[in-house]
């Protein structure tokens, strides 16, 4: 089912244009950013504006249906972060140092 351009508009607004998994601007993106189910539809997620976020193709790629993860650190199975349920600070980062050196 295609999502209306009402609900991507909605999405986007949300999101104000930013990928909502790592946070790159639309802008700075040459592939538009994609309306993505956080459950996606193959786990019977539904097409409700609440349990869709806005993605770039990279996050989205590398998400593809999953809702979950073995932590590479510690082993065991873990939920993926949702944007709607997980506070984004808790799960990310921003690198702001840059490497100097060659
Ligand atoms: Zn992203």
């Amino acid at each position: 089912m295609k999502l209306s351009n009402d609900v991507r508009e909605t999405v986007q607004r949300r999101a104000q244009g930013a990928c909502e998994y790592c946070r790159l601007p639309q802008e700075a993106s040459i592939v538009p950013h994609q309306v993505d189910h956080i459950i996606g539809r193959q786990r019977r997620g539904p097409d409700d504006v609440a349990t869709l976020c806005l993605c770039c193709i990279h996050c989205n790629l590398k998400k593809g249906p999953d809702i979950a993860s073995i932590d590479p650190k510690t082993g065991p199975l873990v939920a993926l972060y949702h944007p709607r349920r997980h506070a984004w600070r808790e799960h990310f980062t921003v690198a702001t140092e840059v490497d100097p050196s060659p």
